[in-house]
């Protein structure tokens, strides 16, 4: 897939994007976040509007505060409640008393924004779109910028560097597949994604990440028509990944593609416990932990419940 790479950028710098807006890349780098996530900064009429605050990193939260230069944040607007995205948001909230928009409905049990949003909504110019599958909560942005065009700020649902996790029960393959058609409708010129660069002429992207997931689906289908799989070994044949955190991470978004068959009646689930109780500790996030130390009991159990899940062909 025709993905775009950049230089890695200069830390704690607020970084030239478009007119009225700079970037932030937060110190989080990883195989799931490429060189960090993109901390977006706005200028509007009644101050910045702050996209995405990003990771909850102090030195991160420092770097914005000191970007502002004595401007107002006027409020922090959330593509999504991943803690790459939200984890940032109430430091930087209690430092600038800024309210926070998002989606309606939070995908993060706790969370709650000042101002909910929904689909269309306009918020300091920014129109929101809903864009879920990636993350049950993801709002994208659409945006105009002189001298530029619309844009889209396009969070983690289309991504310059790589394709998005689509981890379930927060990620829903078919919300996914629904969410990439209506931006291929749509006619915005240029993507600000949650991580990496801008992307130009986005649609051809977007066509080449549906395109992927229906050869995808196509190869699982024709695994089923063999036999019947586990989500683990399902994975393992597709993706043969060895770092740990791909290889939850390649489970997962299997186990999105058979739910997504298995919605349609195209696959059957063997298994009794046809899905894992969610455990209390539950965290719906788009950052599969780097091992298994770092995963809760109850986590670990879940991803280990789904990985032994059993599925087989239906028609
Ligand atoms: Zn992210």
């Amino acid at each position: 897939m025709a993905f775009l790479t950049e230089p890695e950028p200069q830390r704690g710098a607020a970084l030239p994007v478009l007119a009225g807006i700079r970037r932030i890349v937060a110190r989080n780098p990883s195989v799931m976040t490429y060189l960090g996530t993109n901390t977006y900064l706005i200028e509007g009429p009644d101050g910045l509007s702050v996209l995405d605050p990003g990771p909850d990193d102090d030195e991160h939260v420092a770097d914005i505060l000191r970007a502002l230069n004595g401007a107002r944040v006027a409020r922090i607007v959330l593509t999504h409640t991943h803690s790459d995205h939200l984890g940032a948001t109430a430091k930087l909230k209690g430092a600038t008393g800024a309210p926070v928009y998002a989606y309606r409905i939070s995908a993060k049990r706790g969370f709650v924004a000042d101002r909910p949003l929904d689909d269309g909504d306009v918020v300091a110019g920014m129109k929101a779109v809903f864009t879920p599958g990636h993350a049950a909560d993801h709002l994208s942005f659409e945006f105009f910028v002189p001298g530029t065009g619309k844009i889209l700020f396009s969070g983690d649902h289309v991504m310059s560097w790589s394709s998005s996790i689509v981890s379930p029960p927060d990620g829903d393959m078919v919300a996914y597949y629904k969410s990439l058609e209506l931006l291929l409708g749509r006619d915005e010129i240029l993507y600000a994604p949650g991580h990496g660069p801008l992307l130009p002429e986005p649609r051809g992207l977007v066509a080449e990440l549906l395109a992927h997931r229906q050869h995808r689906e196509a190869s699982i289908l024709e695994a089923l028509r063999e036999r019947e799989w586990t989500v683990s070994d399902l994975a393992e044949h597709l993706y043969h990944k060895t770092d740990f955190r791909l290889k939850m991470a390649a489970q997962r978004n299997v186990l999105a593609h058979l739910l997504k068959l298995e919605h349609e009646g195209r696959a059957v689930q063997m298994t009794e416990q046809k899905a894992s109780a969610l455990p209390d500790d539950y965290v719906p996030d788009d950052m599969p932990p780097g091992n298994e130390k770092e995963m809760g009991k109850a986590q670990i159990n879940m991803m280990l419940q789904d990985a032994a899940r059993r599925f087989a062909y239906a028609g």
